[in-house]
C-alpha cells in the first residue's frame, strides 16, 4: 500500500493499515453525508459538526502522514478514538436527528475501529467513557423529546442517510477484510523465509559458513523435485577438493590451513550466482549446487574457479599457489541425489588421478579444448604440491 513506503518501517503492522482505513472512509462517509444534508437545505448545527469533524480528521491524516513513527502512531489511535468517540459522535448524534439519523451506524463502524486500534487500558477507557456518554446522551434524548428538534430539522434527509452509511460500512468491513487477508498471507510469506533461514543457519559449517552436509543433501532433493515440476530444467554439481592439502597443514600448521579453507569459500562464493549455493561435504571437500545450469555452464564456472583459486594466494604464509581439483556432473531424468553424488565424486577421484588442478566431466572426459582456456597441466608434482617447501 502507498503509505507502506512512507513509513519505512519494513513489515508495516495491521494497525497502521486498518487505522488510515478507517481514517479515510470516516472522512468519505461524513463527507457524503455532509453534502447530501448540505445541499438539502441551509446549514444547520449538524453541518457545522461534520465540517469540525471532516477538518479534524484531515488534520489528523496530514499528522499520520508527517509524523510516521512508532509513538506517533499510537498518539494518532487515541485521537482518533477519543476525538471521534467522545467529541464529535455524541455530537452530531445529538444535532442530527437521534436514532433515525443514521448516527448508529457511524457508532458501530467507530466502535470497530477503537477495538482494533487500541489496546488492554486505552480500549477499556475509550470503550467505557464513550458508551458511559452514549447512553447518557440516549437518556437525555428519551427524557426530552422536544429537544432533538430544536438543533435538527433533516426531514427525509436523515433516511437518505441511512442507505449512505451502511454502503460506507458495507465497503470498511470489504476492504477491511481484504487488508487482513493480504497481511495474513504477507505474514505467511514471510514466516516461511524466516523458517528458510533459521534452518539455514542451523545447518551451516561453523568454519567456513558454508551449508553442511544435511542441507546439501535436501537442497539436492528439492532441486530434484523442482526439476520434476518444471519438466527438465536442470541442475549441475560441482565438487572440488584441495589438491595437497595435508601438506600444507603439516607444513604450516592447521590454523593457516583453516585460513586457506575460509579464503577459498571466500573466492569461490565471489564466483557463484545468487542462487547457487556451496556446502562443505567433507574435510576439504565442497560441492556447489548450481540450479538451472547443464554441465557445460557448470564446467565453465569450476574451470574459471580453478583458474582463480591458483592465481590467488589462500594464506600469506604459503609461498606456492594452492590448487583445486574439481568433478562436474549434471543431474539426468531419474537420477537419485546419491547416485549424482556418485557421478561427481568419481570425477573429483579422476581429476585427482589425472595430476590434480583440472576439472572433469562426463564420465571422467576431459573437457573439449573449447571450453578449457588453459589445457590441462601434465606435471602432477607441479600443481600445487609444496612438499619440496618449507622443510
Ligand atoms: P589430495 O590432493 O589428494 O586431495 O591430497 P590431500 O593432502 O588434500 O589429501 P586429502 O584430501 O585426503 O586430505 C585431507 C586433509 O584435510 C586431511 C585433514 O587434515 C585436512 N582437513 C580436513 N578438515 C580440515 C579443517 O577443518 N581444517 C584443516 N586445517 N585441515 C582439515
Ligand atoms: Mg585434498
Ligand atoms: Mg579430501
Amino acid at each position: 500500500m502507498r503509505f507502506h513506503h512512507r513509513i519505512g518501517i519494513e513489515s508495516v503492522s495491521l494497525k497502521a493499515e486498518l487505522f488510515l482505513l478507517f481514517l479515510e472512509e470516516t472522512i468519505i462517509g461524513f463527507l457524503i453525508s455532509f453534502v447530501i444534508s448540505a445541499v438539502s437545505s441551509a446549514a444547520r448545527y449538524g453541518d457545522i459538526v461534520f465540517a469540525a469533524a471532516i477538518l479534524f480528521l484531515l488534520f489528523l491524516l496530514f499528522l499520520w502522514r508527517r509524523f510516521p513513527t512508532k509513538i506517533a502512531q499510537e498518539g494518532f489511535y487515541l485521537l482518533y478514538c477519543i476525538g471521534m468517540g467522545n467529541v464529535l459522535l455524541p455530537l452530531l448524534y445529538f444535532f442530527c436527528g437521534g436514532l433515525e439519523s443514521g448516527m448508529p451506524l457511524f457508532y458501530i463502524l467507530f466502535d470497530v475501529a477503537t477495538a482494533f486500534l487500541l489496546d488492554n487500558l486505552a480500549l477499556a477507557l475509550e470503550f467505557g467513557t464513550s458508551t458511559a456518554e452514549l447512553v447518557l446522551v440516549l437518556i437525555y434524548d428519551y427524557r426530552h423529546p422536544g429537544l432533538l428538534a430544536r438543533f435538527t430539522d433533516l426531514g427525509a434527509i436523515r433516511y437518505f442517510d441511512i442507505p449512505v452509511v451502511f454502503i460506507i460500512v458495507g465497503v470498511s468491513v470489504g476492504l477491511a477484510l481484504r487488508v487482513i487477508m493480504r497481511n495474513f498471507r504477507e505474514n505467511q510469506k514471510m514466516n516461511q523465509e524466516l523458517l528458510r533461514q533459521i534452518r539455514g543457519m542451523a545447518q551451516t559449517d561453523p568454519l567456513t559458513g558454508t551449508y553442511d552436509r544435511g542441507y546439501l543433501f535436501d537442497h539436492i532433493g528439492e532441486c530434484i523435485a523442482q526439476y520434476e515440476k518444471d519438466g527438465g530444467k536442470t541442475f549441475s554439481l560441482i565438487m572440488f577438493d584441495l589438491d595437497y592439502f595435508k601438506k600444507i597443514n603439516d607444513t604450516y600448521g592447521h590454523l593457516t590451513g583453516d585460513q586457506c579453507l575460509k579464503k577459498l569459500v571466500q573466492v569461490v562464493r565471489e564466483n557463484l550466482r545468487k542462487d547457487d549455493i556451496i556446502a562443505r561435504y567433507g574435510g576439504e571437500e565442497f560441492i556447489c549446487v548450481l540450479p538451472g545450469a547443464d554441465d557445460i555452464t557448470a564446467f565453465r564456472r569450476a574451470e574459471k574457479i580453478r583458474e582463480i583459486v591458483e592465481k590467488t594466494p589462500l594464506s600469506p604464509e604459503l609461498k606456492k599457489p594452492v590448487t583445486i581439483s574439481a568433478g562436474v556432473a549434471q543431474y539426468e531424468a531419474g537420477m537419485a541425489t546419491e547416485q549424482l553424488l556418485k557421478a561427481v565424486d568419481s570425477n573429483l577421484y579422476l581429476a585427482k588421478r589425472r595430476g590434480r588442478n583440472r576439472v572433469i566431466w562426463r564420465n571422467g572426459n576431459f573437457a573439449p579444448m573449447t571450453l578449457q582456456q588453459e589445457p590441462p597441466v601434465g606435471d602432477h608434482r607441479r600443481a600445487g604440491d609444496i612438499s619440496d617447501e618449507k622443510k
